[in-house]
């Protein structure tokens, strides 16, 4: 398990400086995923980012409510196939999307605060941006996926985003705490993973601690989202209704995430 100082740092003065300037903050860590708040200067500043961040064609997914912008048939079959399945599994606990989920393969996703991460889901714009593949090696360097297949954990990646999509579409209320958004995009995610590779993920850590308490609190989240994924998907996969926990969620009543910071 990696607790860098720099990250650690880094992710907090990341927090602080959102949970200043808006009224419902950003997710986000130098080095992880993000969700954009509902403020518009995230959601303006992501759209203006880069000029890499170009829009190719989009294209529907065949027979999935899911349109996604790639540069190539490649990223756009693999987009679509990883959001039917992240689609798929809300759907065994009843969840469902409301409408379309806008998915960008984009060169490379910035965010404001915290620079290049893996992507991020855009409320205000709703749409899910994806880092392409072939730029995400650097993102993946000192994390612990960076020891998975690239593939594997691509897939993954736009699972866990198109999850935020979803789940985002059926809050009842907003969620709130960051830990509360975050909890089933990375139990979801680590599910999603082949056994092999997830158990690749999971030995990262120590094992007693993945398994201890079962609160989940935006401390943690911010200062080792990784830990944080792999405690999610194992008090998920523990529970008698892990359904219920995502259910919870949705109506702001789970009582296993803590109040936010
Ligand atoms: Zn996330």
């Amino acid at each position: 398990m990696r607790r860098t100082a720099c990250w650690s740092i880094l992710s907090l003065l990341c927090f602080l400086v959102v949970q200043q300037g808006q009224a419902q903050p950003a997710a986000c860590r130098a080095e992880d995923l993000c969700i954009g708040g509902e403020a518009t200067a995230v959601s303006r500043n992501v759209g203006q980012l880069s000029p890499l961040t170009t829009v190719a064609n989009t294209e529907p997914c065949p027979g999935t409510p899911v349109d996604v912008a790639a540069q190539s048939p490649d990223e756009h079959g693999l987009a679509c196939s990883a959001a039917a399945e992240a689609i798929h599994r809300l759907a065994v606990c009843g969840i469902t999307p409301r409408r379309p989920v806008r998915v960008q393969i984009m060169s490379e996703v910035r965010h404001p605060f915290s620079g290049a991460i893996f992507g991020l889901l855009d409320t205000k714009q709703e749409r899910v941006l994806v880092t392409q593949e072939a730029n995400v090696q650097t993102l993946l360097d000192g994390t612990p996926y960076a020891a998975l297949p690239r593939r594997d954990f691509y897939r993954s990646l736009i699972i866990h985003e198109v999850v935020h999509a979803v789940m985002h579409q059926n809050l009842k209320r907003p969620a709130s705490s960051h830990a509360a958004y975050e909890y089933p995009a990375y139990a979801l995610q680590i599910e999603s993973l082949a056994a092999s590779v997830r158990d690749m993920f999971l030995q990262s850590f120590d094992q007693r601690a993945i398994k201890a308490d079962p609160i989940f609190n935006d401390s943690i989240l911010f200062f080792d989202p990784y830990f944080f994924a792999a405690r999610a998907y194992l008090h998920f996969k523990s529970s008698a209704d892990g359904c219920s926990h995502l259910a919870a969620i949705l109506d702001g009543e789970a009582a296993f995430i803590a109040p936010p910071m």
